[in-house]
């Protein structure tokens, strides 16, 4: 979630979301200027106003600047918001009278009196942030109707029914929003009507049953609010620019400006306009519509439309609209004219629209336009349309398609229709993107069982760690009832790109009954669910998905994306398919190969056991030998398939007691397997516990103390780059040391390193250079902090931002989940650190590291292998940065390449 405003990239005519901040910056002479008018007399707003007029009152403006049919009204400005609220929720003095005067102008334009008892102006009012931010006031239509006013309307349209319907909508809306009288008392009111009249519709209420409801509505009103429905417009005029104002406070706003990461806003602007009515008969309608399909992107005007209704009846889904296609059947000359509209709309914000329009006895008005939300689908076709019809550039292109929504093209997804019926039993934390249908599968080893007889099935645990690798990787998604964005089971899944929800703690999981408890549900391992990896939901039984195709659009994104980026991308991969994966993805190398997860196989573990419990380095030697054929034919594998490109591997980091069995069941089994009793094995668990095994004996300070470790590694690294080299294969190894703090640590791993090496070569008989570059992650505070000495030993260094968040904040990786909702809740946090780069705390040691570790060695190679890497604000920081790389999941570097490129760009721009 980024940590300034969310907003769908915006119109701007550079192409890209403009960065909305909190600080209005009204030109001098508009300081004070609390109301802005826009019409065809004057318009004296536009649509770089945003943070002042909010989006809606700007583009309000700018459409009237560009010559579309727009109800003449005007916009009190987010700053008047601010003020009310620093004067202690009061209106500024002086602002009703402004106010006053606008609605003059108001009235001249449009030859009606507000209040009149003969030609009445309406408004609607309405609210609108810098932003759309759902949550805030809703619309209130027909405002400056009262007893009198609506005569006037009735006489001057000659339709009865319509201006008192029009008046029940006020008094319903007007006490709702505006007084908070409860909905549903009108809701009863009118049912009460209904029954009287035999009415089934709204609409077939007749004219005195609708005369007879607004009596019945204004008793609602004065019963609840205590008072007569106001019969002066100004006075509901004031009431309402009150609750616009306050509703920029209320629970929703808040909740959602929260939940979106918006900050820094000062306030909201309240639009007040001349009413046209889409209800005034056949001739009528409202519709909204986006200027191209917002799902597929396909160039076609795509919305919907009501027939004699006003805005509100769209939105509520009282009635079902009909697709605008339709509306050229309806009316030709409107139809016409709505086309015309959205190529001069798009011709002016070089963005698809989102509008909003009425259609009063056949005149089109347009109400509302701002850049229109899409898929990820849709956000790559428009934009390489638009490129291909001159409408933007290529670096506005780039620019403008958010990075992280690549995902969604490259994942099957649910069927959104399918969604839509399905039983939703729990939602988790989306940890990595996906639709995985399957029974539950309670154990790793069921998982692997049941995956080889061809069952599709989900993993469900409490949480999951190395030894249920196999299992993890043989189900179709993974479900936990703990954990968070970087647990055990969520960095693996999401390294794979396989579904997986985590921390979905509404679920028991009881292991030993095979069950899986939400309320009073128990589902059991012949229970279908599916799992939704991108909004962590989870379902009951299958639900349909799509496959994703990649579209000939999304190459030329990735082409362009390519050719503005500076900032190379690797990949995290520790098998030859996901590295194969990656490179068709267009990663430039590995710049992370988790070796320990190459342990976890079968026919591995046993070997890797007998090395942790051997008591003599020739017994831990012995038991190394066995494991190094099957190391080096992995390096083989990863070589071959990343054939000319680099291959970073990390040697072991995980605390060994990770490989060895905690439960009784399974000690007896290692102790079976190799030849020891199971007390032998039970004590080497306790000797390997420690308090804070994420502290502890793990990363590099397992070489230290076993170096035959270290040897096996480098040796199966050697041995499998000669073998290649001997098959014409160009490997190119680099060795990384993980968890390395002082210099005299990764001196001591580097001479050993290079020590094995030359042995090797002696060994084989090589007299050729190898070139292998030796670094070592930073990933511990000390390590960039002292990044100038450790630098004189490493020919590289790969930011572990996992490692560096945990130790940086002291949060436990594998238990923040626990509070880290509280802080983003109470914004302690603007995000999870562990998703978004803490570019103020971690960031600067990041920065530290780079350049205290350039300033001994400038050709030293920089990148970052920490989750961050794949998550397009931090990319923008490596960027900045100066980095060289970065390294993400294979599912992930399409988004890094688009959105490395953007921050070049951007950066460019900048500097322009
Ligand atoms: C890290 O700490 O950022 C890292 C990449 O290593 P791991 O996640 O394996 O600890
Ligand atoms: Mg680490």
């Amino acid at each position: 979630m980024p940590s300034s405003v969310k907003s769908a990239p915006s119109s701007a005519s550079n192409g890209h979301a403009p960065r909305i901040t909190g600080k209005a910056t009204p030109s001098k002479l508009q300081a004070n200027k609390m109301v802005f008018y826009f019409g065809k007399s004057k318009t004296e707003g536009n649509a770089t106003q945003k943070v002042l007029l909010g989006g809606k009152g700007a583009n309000l403006a700018d459409m009237c600047s560009i010559g579309l049919p727009v109800p003449p009204g005007f916009t009190i400005t987010t700053e008047t918001c601010a003020a009310y609220y620093r004067a202690g929720q009061r209106l500024p003095v002086g602002l009703m009278n402004e106010v006053h005067k606008y609605v003059n102008l108001l009235e001249k334009e449009t030859g009606k009196k507000f209040g009149s008892a003969e030609n009445p102006l309406l408004v609607s009012v309405r609210s609108g942030a810098a932003v759309s931010m759902p949550g805030m006031m809703d619309t209130i239509l027909n405002l400056g109707l009262t007893d009198a006013a609506v005569e006037g309307l009735a006489s001057k349209t000659g339709n009865r029914r319509f201006a008192f319907d029009s008046y029940r909508r006020l008094i319903n809306m007007f006490g709702d929003v505006v007084m908070g009288v409860p909905h549903d008392m009108f809701e009863n009111a009118f049912k009460a009507i209904k029954a009287k009249y035999k009415a089934e519709d709204d609409t077939d209420v007749p004219e005195e049953g609708i005369i007879e409801l607004c009596e019945a509505y204004k008793e609602v009103f004065r019963k609840r609010v205590g008072e007569m429905f106001p019969q002066n417009p100004f006075k509901q005029l004031e009431l309402a620019i009150e609750a616009v104002f306050k509703s920029w406070n209320g629970e929703r706003a808040v909740a959602y400006r929260r939940l979106q990461g918006i900050t820094g806003l000062t306030g909201t602007a309240v639009n007040i306009q001349a009413m046209v009515f889409g209800n005034m008969g056949d001739t009528s309608g409202t519709g909204v519509a986006f200027t191209r399909s917002n799902t597929t992107g396909e160039n076609k005007f795509t919305g919907e439309f009501l027939i004699n209704a006003q805005g509100e009846d769209v939105v509520a889904g009282i009635r079902t609209p009909r697709p605008t296609d339709e509306i050229a059947k309806w009316d030709k000359k409107v139809y016409d004219q709505l086309q015309k509209i959205k190529v001069k709309l798009e011709k002016h914000y070089k963005d698809m629209q989102d509008i909003e329009f009425t259609i009063e006895d056949g005149e089109l008005y347009m109400l509302q336009t701002r850049t229109g939300k899409r898929t990820g689908q849709a956000a790559v076709k428009i934009a390489c349309d638009m490129v291909k019809e001159k409408l933007i550039t290529e670096k506005q292109a780039v620019v403008r398609i958010p990075a992280g929504d690549l995902y969604q093209l490259l994942l099957p997804s649910f069927d959104q229709s399918k969604k839509k019926t399905a039983e939703k039993i729990a939602e988790g934390i989306p940890a990595s993107p996906g639709a995985a249908v399957g029974k539950l599968a309670f154990t790793a080893a069921e998982a692997v069982d049941r995956a080889h007889k061809g069952e599709k099935v989900i993993l469900v645990r409490t949480f999951t760690s190395p030894e249920d690798v196999e299992g993890m990787h043989s189900a179709a998604g993974i479900l936990t009832s703990t954990g968070g964005r970087t647990s055990h089971a969520a960095v693996v899944a999401a390294g794979w790109g396989k579904c997986c929800v985590v921390g979905a703690n509404e679920l028991l999981i009881d292991e030993k009954a095979g069950t899986m408890t939400v309320g009073k549900r128990v589902l059991t391992r012949s229970d279908v669910i599916s799992l939704d990896g991108t909004t962590g939901e989870v379902m009951i039984g299958t639900v349909a998905t799509t496959e994703p195709k990649l579209s000939s659009d999304f190459q030329t994104v990735m082409r362009w994306a390519d050719k503005y980026r500076t900032l190379a991308v690797r990949t995290n991969a520790d098998t030859p398919a996901d590295a194969r994966r990656a490179r068709d993805f267009g990663a430039a190398g590995i710049g992370l190969c988790r070796t320990e997860h190459m342990f976890f196989d079968s026919q591995r573990i046993t070997a890797m056991r007998e090395m942790i419990l051997a008591e003599t380095v020739e017994s831990r030697v012995k038991a190394l030998d066995k494991l190094l054929p099957f190391q080096r034919d992995d390096f083989v594998g990863i070589f071959t398939a990343m054939k000319g490109l680099p291959v970073t591997i990390r040697l072991i980091d995980p605390p060994l007691h990770e490989f060895l069995p905690h439960d009784d069941k399974g000690q007896h089994e290692v102790a079976k397997a190799l030849g020891v009793t199971v007390d032998k094995v039970r004590l080497r668990v306790q000797q390997l516990h420690e308090a804070n095994p994420m502290m502890g004996h793990r990363g590099c300070r397992l070489c230290v103390t076993y170096p035959e470790i270290l040897k096996m590694q480098v040796r199966a690294i050697v041995e499998a780059y000669l073998d290649c080299v001997a098959n014409g294969i160009k490997a190119m190894p680099e060795i990384m040391h993980p968890l390395v703090g002082t210099q005299k640590e990764l001196n001591f791993l580097r001479e050993l390193t290079l020590q094995t090496i030359e042995e090797v070569k002696k060994e084989k008989g090589w007299q050729k250079r190898i070139e292998i570059p030796i670094g070592t992650m930073i990933e511990v505070p000390r390590a960039a902090v002292t990044a100038d000495q450790i630098a004189h030993h490493a020919d590289f260094f790969s930011f572990g931002t996992n490692d560096l968040t945990q130790l940086t904040f002291g949060y436990s990786r594998d238990d923040v989940n626990n509070f880290l909702p509280d802080y983003l809740h109470r914004e302690l946090l603007e995000t999870d650190p562990f998703v978004s780069l803490d570019t103020s705390g971690v960031g600067e040691l990041v920065k530290m590291g780079v350049s205290k570790g350039r300033s001994v060695n400038d050709k030293l190679k920089v990148g970052i292998c920490g989750e961050h890497g794949g998550d397009p604000k931090s990319v923008h920081f490596c960027h900045t940065a100066g980095l060289d790389y970065v390294s993400c999941s294979p599912y992930r570097v399409p988004i890094a390449r688009l959105a490395a490129a953007q921050a070049a760009i951007l950066a460019e721009n900048a500097g322009k």
